[in-house]
Formats: structure tokens, C-alpha cells, sequence
């Protein structure tokens, strides 16, 4: 029987503005799916309490970052709140020749680079159920200062006026329903007949020859 060619792993894109619990729906979502792989982005941002090196972000200064340019290390780079953050091209490729799925947690104007570079990407904007919320979400993470959450909010809306340039739209009210709406985008691209022809193209040809 022929090689069949094991198919590249789907390219998720997850924007929202922050507080709006991307991080934590997506921490929910890879907990039950070995399948599905979370980039590390690098950041020029200093670390938050509990945040590990490597784990949350490669946290590299200013310098690192712009030689990463440079090389043409990064698929996307942009500037939010001040600090540059980007995604690694080398991690990217791997993963998805691999046939793993790989989620990207970026913001609007990555998620926009991404869109231009792997027009089969698939992304998905977390929607806060209204501004209140997200000022309220922000204060209870108790990570930020007061002056950074005014900065997050302030930028809330310029990042929530991009949302139709999204496939998905997940309303993160109840949690539980905003993780299982992400778990069906989830299965239903891994459902696409492109992503299971490899796979089903040999038993299919056997029961159209019986
Ligand atoms: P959060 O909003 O609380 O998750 O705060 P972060 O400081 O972790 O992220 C700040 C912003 O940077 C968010 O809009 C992220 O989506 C965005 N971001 C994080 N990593 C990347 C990246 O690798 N590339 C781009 N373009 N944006 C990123
Ligand atoms: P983001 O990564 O988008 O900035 P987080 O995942 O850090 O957001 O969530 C911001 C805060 O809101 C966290 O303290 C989180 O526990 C809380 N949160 C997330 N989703 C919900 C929800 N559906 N209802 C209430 N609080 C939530
Ligand atoms: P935080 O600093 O709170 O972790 O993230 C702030 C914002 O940066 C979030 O909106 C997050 O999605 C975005 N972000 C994180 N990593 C990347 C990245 O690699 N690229 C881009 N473009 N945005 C990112």
C-alpha cells in the first residue's frame, strides 16, 4: 500500500483584547487535547508573578528581539501596550509538518500577518460580554497595576473593532459554554474532508472497489 502522506496540523489563531479569559480558555482548551499545541511567543514584556520563562513567553530584551527581526526569526511581530511580542517561525514550521495543531495567542494586527502568510489558518476573537466585565476581569487577575489596567481598557476597543475580520466569534460570558464553543471550532476543522483524506482515502478506495 502507498505511503499515505500524514496531513499539516491546523494553524488556530485566537485573538481578544485582554481580560476578556483568552488565556484562560485556552489553558482549559490544551488541558484536554494532546493534539493541539500552544506557541510561545516572545515578549519584551517584564515578567508577571508565576509567569515561567519559556512556558507563558521567551521573555528577551529589546536587543534579542529586534536581532530576531533581523534574522527573519519571527511569522509575525507587533507592538501592544508598548512592548514587542512575536511568533517564532522555526517552532511554527515544526509543528505544523509534524501534523500537530498549533494555537496562536496573538493580537489583531498579528493575527492580520498570520491571516496574509497562511491563508489556511483558522482564527477565532474571544468577545467579552461587555466592557464592565472586562474592566471588573482585569482588576480581579490582580496582575496589573491600575495604571496598565487604564491602558488595557483604553485599548479594549481598538482591538474588539477588528472582530469581523475573524471566522469565529466566541462570547466568553459563561465559561463553560465560551470552552466548549471553542472545542467544536476545534473538532469541526479537524473534520474538514482536506484534513482526513489522507487518512480515510485508502479505506474509502477499498469500499468503492467491493
Ligand atoms: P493578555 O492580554 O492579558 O493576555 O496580556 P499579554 O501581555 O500576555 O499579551 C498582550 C498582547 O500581546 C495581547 O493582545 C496578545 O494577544 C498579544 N500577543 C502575545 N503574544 C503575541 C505574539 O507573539 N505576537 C503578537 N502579534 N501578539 C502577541
Ligand atoms: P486574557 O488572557 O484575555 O487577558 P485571562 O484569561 O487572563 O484573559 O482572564 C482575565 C481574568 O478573567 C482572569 O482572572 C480569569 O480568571 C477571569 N475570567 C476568564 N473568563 C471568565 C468568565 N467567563 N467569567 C468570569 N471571569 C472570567
Ligand atoms: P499579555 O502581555 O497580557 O500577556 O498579552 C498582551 C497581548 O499581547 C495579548 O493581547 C496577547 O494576545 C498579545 N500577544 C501575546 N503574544 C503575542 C505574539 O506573539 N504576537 C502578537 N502579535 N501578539 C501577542
Amino acid at each position: 500500500m502507498a505511503a499515505t502522506k500524514s496531513p499539516q496540523g491546523i494553524l488556530f489563531v485566537v485573538s481578544a483584547p485582554s481580560g476578556a479569559g483568552k488565556t484562560s480558555l485556552v489553558r482549559a482548551l490544551l488541558e484536554g487535547d494532546a493534539d493541539l499545541q500552544l506557541s510561545v511567543s516572545y515578549t519584551t514584556r517584564a515578567r508577571r508573578s508565576g509567569e515561567i520563562d519559556g512556558q507563558h513567553y521567551h521573555f528577551v530584551d529589546q536587543d534579542t528581539f529586534e536581532q530576531m527581526v533581523a534574522a527573519d526569526a519571527f511569522v509575525e511581530y507587533a507592538r501592544v501596550f508598548g512592548n514587542a511580542y512575536g511568533t517564532a517561525a522555526a517552532t511554527l514550521r515544526e509543528t505544523l509538518d509534524g501534523g500537530q495543531d498549533l494555537l496562536l495567542e496573538i493580537d489583531w494586527q498579528g493575527a492580520r500577518q498570520v491571516r496574509q502568510r497562511f491563508p489556511e489558518s483558522v482564527s477565532v476573537f474571544i468577545v467579552p460580554p461587555s466592557l464592565s466585565a472586562l474592566d471588573a476581569r482585569l482588576r480581579g487577575r490582580g496582575q496589573d497595576s491600575d495604571a496598565v489596567i487604564r491602558e488595557r481598557m483604553d485599548k479594549a476597543r481598538d482591538e474588539l473593532s477588528h472582530w469581523s475580520e475573524y471566522q469565529y466569534l466566541v462570547v466568553n460570558d459563561r465559561f463553560d459554554q465560551a470552552l466548549s464553543e471553542l472545542r467544536s471550532i476545534v473538532t469541526a476543522e479537524r473534520l474538514r474532508t482536506a484534513q482526513q483524506a489522507a487518512r480515510l482515502r485508502e479505506p474509502l478506495r477499498s469500499m468503492l472497489e467491493s
